[in-house]
């Protein structure tokens, strides 16, 4: 199997990228921003509480992703050519719990593509995205800075934990999308 994490701050493009990857490489995309979207959007209880969270920039409790990610791997195993994540894991916690569920199925994080964006940058594509997203949290420029804050505390120990498991590739991520998709792909065909 191939499985990769697709890393990076909110606003580095991971979303982008993951549609073009799913397709030249046939993989399951699975995003927990997505997926919290949509549980919000069923109105389940599941949505609910973790709306409280994502309006105000603040990550979720680990248990309530790695109970869907649990899910969605179950419901795909052995359907797929492997997986891309994107959003998760977000701590340490979560990629522990990750790397413990791939191994129950026999697998493991084949690598971590990290997009590296500056802070001005991911401000300015975040508001820009805001015009269109029709998500709440990408209009108030206080919630997006506290979801980079949360990113540089919570997420960056994650590319660590990866590059001491020699898994962690960094990726220019502030060229033109086309350009980020070649590093990306560069990097998964010799994984092949
Ligand atoms: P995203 O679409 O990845 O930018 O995620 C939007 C929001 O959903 C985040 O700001 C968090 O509140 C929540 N979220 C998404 N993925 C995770 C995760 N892996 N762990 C905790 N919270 C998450």
């Amino acid at each position: 199997m191939l499985n990769l994490i697709l890393f990076g701050p909110p606003g580095s493009g991971k979303g982008t990228q993951a549609a073009f990857l799913i397709s030249q490489y046939l993989l399951k995309h699975i995003s927990t921003g997505d997926l919290l979207r949509e549980e919000k959007a069923k109105g389940s209880k599941l949505g609910m509480e973790a709306q409280r969270y994502m309006e105000q920039g603040l990550l979720v409790p680990d248990e309530v992703v790695i109970g869907m990610i649990d899910q969605k791997l179950d419901e795909f195993a052995g359907k797929v050519n492997g997986f891309i994540f994107d959003g998760f894991p977000r701590t340490v916690a979560q990629a522990e719990a990750l790397d413990n569920l791939l191994a129950e199925k026999g697998t493991e994080i084949t690598k971590v593509l990290a997009l590296q964006v500056s802070e001005a940058e991911l401000l300015r594509r975040i508001l820009e995205r805001g015009k269109t997203s029709g998500r709440a949290d990408d209009v108030n420029e206080e919630t997006i800075k506290r979801r980079v804050q949360e990113y540089n505390v919570k997420t960056i120990p994650v590319a660590e934990h990866y590059a001491k498991k020699g898994k962690l590739s960094n990726i220019d991520g502030e060229g033109s999308i086309d350009e980020i998709t070649d590093l990306l792909c560069a990097e998964i065909d010799v994984l092949q």
